[in-house]
């Protein structure tokens, strides 16, 4: 049977070929989810979760990892995105989206990490500076603004609508900007060369280990299944493991940063702080529930009352609906595209469990996201006072590379 073609050079996925049956279920998920025409790879991985040999796997970058884990010449970081410590517990027996973040932070300190910070500060940053972005269009009665934080969209603008890229927002992705913080605002405050720290972003996502080998500033991407790997391999039991905390500085997250692992949760998360430059006042209540926007649709459309004018956003699930749409997503003010189904949640580096169960448990691990939210006493990106800080004591004054055009200058991998 015909298969997805996946080349050696490859950033994000690798195939076993011993192990391939040549069925075709890869490319038949592909076509469901993506459907290109040249069947080029878009990297999202989601072939990796229907592979019923377990041929098809994340390129696996955690044993360099582990190396430098043993170098006491370096400072090993480690940047948590927000899906993993929903599903890491699938790995070790816990229930459906049961909420692991202590014992994931606790399972990477074993690990040897000297710092563990939370990639929902990354998304926090993103929120205030894509916020920004949005009201500056707003301003100026400019549309479409389309997220840049999912890398597969972004190829999938690249590769197919290269005349539209200027419709991105130029906002690097929540590890990227966390990665440039830490090569930053972390060396320069804690008086550590930038060349002697290794940045490891730990991700629900293997498309990100493509899009990372643009930036300088993230050295390593691995994948939730990695994080299993490396606990297994160092005989961890993680079971056992106390709950600890993410460490000061780069380690506090809003409920919207948080909620950046969910389909929709970009957006929602982009408008509370939106609302707030425009209006120097908090959003009404319901932007803190936003539910039609919320979950797995493929596609959905709102008008949202900013208060000084009305607006039209959609979110998208998929690339396949944003192919099928795309002539109307310029018509909106603000569009939201995901690749994975339920957005990261449902990523292509999480732990495979059986296709008939997958909803189910992206469905678990995105009610528990919003549960947190829901009772996090911060809920807005502005409100976070590590990014207050970042913003009145770093970002202000010196230059971080938080932005990107998104043009390629090279080759894009087909
Ligand atoms: Fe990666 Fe999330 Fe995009 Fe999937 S939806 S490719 S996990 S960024």
């Amino acid at each position: 049977m015909e298969r997805i073609e996946i080349e050696k050079d490859n950033l994000s996925i690798d195939r076993i070929e011993e192990k391939c049956l040549h069925c075709g279920v890869c490319l038949k998920t592909c076509q469901s989810l993506n459907n290109l025409a040249n069947k080029d790879c878009l990297n999202c991985g989601q072939c990796l979760l229907t592979c019923p040999s377990g041929a098809l796997i994340p390129k696996f970058t955690y044993k360099q990892v582990l190396n430098y884990l043993h170098d006491t010449n370096y400072t090993l970081v480690v940047l948590t995105s927000p899906a993993v410590r929903v599903a890491i517990g699938d790995e070790f027996g816990y229930e459906a989206g049961e909420f692991l973040e202590g014992k994931m932070v606790s399972a990477l300190r074993n690990l040897g990490f000297d710092y563990v910070f939370d990639t929902t500060f990354g998304a926090d940053l993103t929120v205030m500076e894509e916020a920004y972005e949005l009201v500056e269009h707003l301003k100026q009665d400019k549309k479409p603004l389309f997220t840049s934080c999912c890398p597969s969209w972004v190829l999938y603008m690249q590769k197919y609508h290269e005349n539209d890229l200027n419709y991105l927002s130029t906002c690097k992705s929540p590890i990227a900007m966390l990665g440039a913080m830490v090569k930053t605002y972390f060396a320069d405050f804690n008086n550590i060369p930038q060349d002697k720290i290794i940045t490891v972003a730990l991700t629900p996502c293997v498309s990100k280990k493509s899009e990372m080998a643009k930036y300088r500033d993230i050295d390593f991407v691995i994948t939730t299944r990695e994080l299993a790997l490396m606990i297994r391999e160092c005989a961890i039991d993680f079971k056992a493991l106390p709950d600890s905390l993410f460490d000061k500085m780069l380690g506090l997250g809003s409920g919207a940063g948080l909620i950046f692992a969910s389909s929709g949760g970009v957006m929602e998360a982009a408008l509370r702080t939106a609302y707030y430059m425009l209006n120097k006042e908090k959003a009404p209540q319901e932007f803190y529930h936003l539910t039609s926007i919320r979950g797995e649709k493929d596609f959905v459309e709102a008008t949202i009352d900013m208060k000084i004018k009305k607006i039209k956003i959609a979110v998208v699930n998929k690339i396949i609906n944003a192919q099928t749409n795309y002539a109307k997503l310029k018509d909106y003010d603000f569009v939201e595209v995901m690749a994975c189904p339920g957005g990261c949640v449902g990523g292509g580096g999480q732990p495979v469990n059986t296709t008939s169960k997958q909803k189910e448990y992206r469905e678990e691990r995105i009610k528990t996201i919003y549960n947190i939210d829901n009772n996090k006493n911060i809920k807005e990106s502005f409100d976070n006072p590590e990014i207050q800080d970042a913003y009145r004591s770093y970002i202000s004054k010196n230059k971080v590379s938080l932005h990107t055009n998104h043009k390629c200058n090279s080759k894009l991998p087909m």
